[in-house]
């Protein structure tokens, strides 16, 4: 479904991408592991168009995938940043119709927001509160569901549990599983390697702007390198 071949991308000097290389199959959550400034966000940000590359390609569905933001997300493309960035201004409402900003099949847009609210009660009840005055983990959730209203093929998150209690870390982990259960494919970054590897099928792991390993999420987190490095397990 998704194709990164040989990327390489450039802060000025400092080469922060050397050549990654991952692909992602329709259906799949497939985690990307690795320490602060591997180049996770990097990775996602190039994938969604906010970056451009000097080297390499991206394809998605067999096509070349163009490097602007909002042909990515009309190609079914959607990225959850990370730090959440809602509109702090406006209702939880407001927020996920803005999601929905390129699309007019307002039947469905209505649908969409209402699986949006299955998904995540929480929003629901909350739909005229200012976003920016939600909890942390009630932010999190805005910016997913918000992401749902593109509906996307592929979800692209980044560090969804960061900054989160551990009871909360769970339920964010359960919604994944829950959005793959609604038919998409989800590409998912994380710090939290043992939560990120628990729900994937397959993983990657980045060290330096470089994959060091890939395999299923089994392998990886049976690799005493691995345990040691990433799960605070030897
Ligand atoms: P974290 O988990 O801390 O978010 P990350 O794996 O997502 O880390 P990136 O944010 O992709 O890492 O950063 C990769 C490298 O590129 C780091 O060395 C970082 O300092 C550098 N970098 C990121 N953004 C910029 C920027 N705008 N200008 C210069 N260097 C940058």
């Amino acid at each position: 479904m998704l194709k990164v071949d040989n990327l390489h991308v450039y802060y000025g000097g400092i080469h922060a991408l050397k050549g990654v290389s991952i692909d992602i199959n329709s259906g799949e959550i497939v985690t990307i592991i690795g320490a602060n400034g591997a180049g996770k966000s990097t990775l996602l940000n190039a994938v969604s168009g906010f970056l451009k590359y000097k080297e390499g390609k991206i394809t998605y569905k067999g096509e070349n995938l163009p490097s602007n933001p909002s042909k990515v997300v009309k190609d079914g493309i959607c990225q959850v940043p990370e730090g959440r960035l809602v509109f702090a201004n406006l209702s939880v409402k407001d927020n996920l119709y803005l999601g929905a900003y390129l699309r007019n099949d307002n039947k469905k847009i209505k649908e969409d927001l209402e699986k949006v609210y299955t998904l995540f009660p929480r929003l629901k009840e909350r739909e005229n509160q200012i976003a920016g005055t939600l909890s942390g983990g009630e932010q999190q959730m805005l910016a997913m569901g918000r992401g749902l209203m593109s509906n996307p093929d592929l979800m692209l998150l980044d560090e969804p549990s960061l900054g989160l209690a551990p009871l909360l870390v769970q339920t964010v982990f359960d919604i994944i599983v829950d959005i793959r259960k609604m038919g998409k494919t989800i590409l998912l970054v994380e710090q939290n390697a043992y939560k990120a590897l628990s729900v994937a099928d397959r993983a990657y792991v980045l060290e330096q702007g470089k994959i060091t390993m890939k395999g299923s999420a089994k392998e990886i987190a049976e690799n005493p390198n691995i345990k040691s490095a990433y799960l605070g397990t030897a």
